[in-house]
């Protein structure tokens, strides 16, 4: 199958801010399909099914995994989460772009897949001191969560090198401008206009 779209590859500890980076990216940027994963995690607070991710059992899961139908999947901070295989494909084949916010084992299958050309970005928190506070900001998770989650970040900020690009969320609207400009940067390599259309070269008169 031809793969037309731009596959983008996110990754972060944690409670750095991708979600909200994310939020903020996709409010702005054209033709950009946010890919929703599956989950077993349980809902936080004000997530929604179908919307933040699609949460489902583990034995749902598991037949998912069974059917292939996961591009990759990874156990992550005690749950399961994966990417959704036809849906990317899908819109990658329709020429749509297609983000992915997901942890750094799947961003290394995703990565190392030469059949799924991706472009990897990895956000970082500008300390680990400031990586609790946001994690206890938040409020949506436990004490022990977010200590699971905190010694899991450090093991994940190893893996920053191998990404193409590293942005750090010191200050939101720097992240997240740094983010696009990636985007739009990515799309001029593809001969692309910043909203994703093709260029049409035409001769000036
Ligand atoms: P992630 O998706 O990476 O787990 P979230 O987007 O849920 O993280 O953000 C975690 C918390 O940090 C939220 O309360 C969010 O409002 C806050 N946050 C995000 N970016 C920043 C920033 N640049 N400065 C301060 N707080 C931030
Ligand atoms: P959270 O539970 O905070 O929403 O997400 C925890 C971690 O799981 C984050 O690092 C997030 O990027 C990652 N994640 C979300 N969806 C997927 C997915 O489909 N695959 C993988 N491998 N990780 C995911």
């Amino acid at each position: 199958m031809t793969v037309r779209g731009q596959l983008f590859i996110l990754s972060a500890p944690s409670g750095t801010g991708k979600t909200t980076i994310l939020k903020k990216v996709m409010a702005n940027v054209t033709n950009l399909y946010f890919s929703i994963s599956h989950t077993t995690r349980a809902p936080r607070n004000g997530e929604k099914n179908g919307v933040d991710y699609h949460f489902v059992t583990v034995v749902e899961f598991q037949e998912m995994c069974e059917k292939d139908l996961f591009l990759e999947w990874a156990e992550v901070h005690g749950n399961f989460y994966g990417t959704s295989r036809p849906a990317v494909l899908k819109q990658l084949a329709c020429g749509q772009d297609v983000i992915l916010d997901i942890d750094v084992q799947g961003a290394a299958i995703i990565i190392a897949d030469a059949t799924l050309p991706g472009v990897s970005v990895f956000v970082a928190p500008p300390s680990l001191s400031e990586l609790e506070k946001r994690l206890c900001s938040r409020g949506t998770d436990t004490k022990e969560t977010i200590e699971l989650r905190l010694d899991n970040a450090v093991k994940e900020m190893d893996a920053a090198e191998k990404y193409d690009y590293l942005v750090i969320n010191d200050n939101l609207e720097e992240a997240v401008g740094t983010l696009q400009s990636v985007i739009i940067a990515e799309r001029s390599r593809g001969h692309r206009l910043p909203s994703g259309e093709p260029i049409q070269l035409r001769a000036n008169k």
